[in-house]
């Protein structure tokens, strides 16, 4: 099969990453989690409190991150530091939004997606990857479910982790982020033209993940 470049967008707690790591494994393809290159740089904002756009941003661009996945998980590395269990905190769960709408961060975020999907065989994850970063993507999905199912299954993915947050909380962080992200200026969260919406509110992950990999074969059988 072509090495495809696959999209997938769609709100907070939809399964895009969980999803997107089975592909890559079934189709030996790279996975790129671009939500936590937006929660990298957050995690480094508020570490050295800077907040204002135009100080982010300097940051951003001189700051050297590598994202790469070991055993299952994906790493990420700020000048060398491994910084991938600090990402999943309130905290950062509580800024990344404001930090992902400013204009300058994304230009550099962009920039680092687009080079990392150069070669193809990739699967990206995110808000914007269909729109606006790879909008040439063979394959685009819209990925989403209901807002409950969203919040239970982050609930529960904290909870393995030994975090506890109310599963009230998670669903008012989760419409909280749905509401910024899609009502930003830059690049904001919605439905590309031509992606394929799938609502798996009532689906398994592997059951999501083989309609993908059908509309994958389907896309390669119409390239040749
Ligand atoms: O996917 P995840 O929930 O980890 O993303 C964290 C945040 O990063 C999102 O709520 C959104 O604000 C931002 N994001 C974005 N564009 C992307 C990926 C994530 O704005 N491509």
């Amino acid at each position: 099969m072509k090495k495809l470049v696959i999209a997938i967008d769609g709100p907070a707690g939809a399964g895009k990453s969980s999803v997107a790591k089975v592909l890559a494994k079934r189709l030996s393809y790279t996975y790129l989690d671009t939500g936590a290159m937006y929660r990298a740089i957050t995690y480094e904002a508020l570490r050295r409190g800077v907040s204002d756009e135009a100080a982010v941003t300097a940051m951003a661009e001189t700051l050297t991150m590598d994202i790469f996945p070991k055993t299952d998980t994906m790493h990420v590395t700020v000048d060398g530091e491994d910084i991938t269990d600090k990402l999943r905190g309130t905290d950062v769960s509580q800024h990344v939004s404001k930090i992902a709408s400013m204009a300058g961060v994304r230009a550099v975020m962009v920039k680092l997606q687009r080079e990392k999907a150069l070669k193809g065989g990739i699967v990206l994850d995110g808000r914007d990857i269909g729109t606006v970063v790879l909008p040439q993507a063979d394959v685009k999905i819209f990925l989403t479910a209901s807002v409950k199912n969203r919040a239970l299954r982050r609930f529960h993915e904290m909870k393995d982790n030994s975090e506890s947050i109310s599963l009230e909380d998670i669903e008012k962080n989760i419409q909280e982020r749905d509401w910024q992200d899609s009502h930003r200026s830059v690049s904001p969260l919605k439905q590309a033209k031509d992606a394929i919406l799938i609502d798996n509110s009532d689906m398994t992950l592997e059951g999501t993940a083989d309609a993908i990999i059908e509309i994958c074969k389907l896309t390669c059988d119409e390239s040749n």
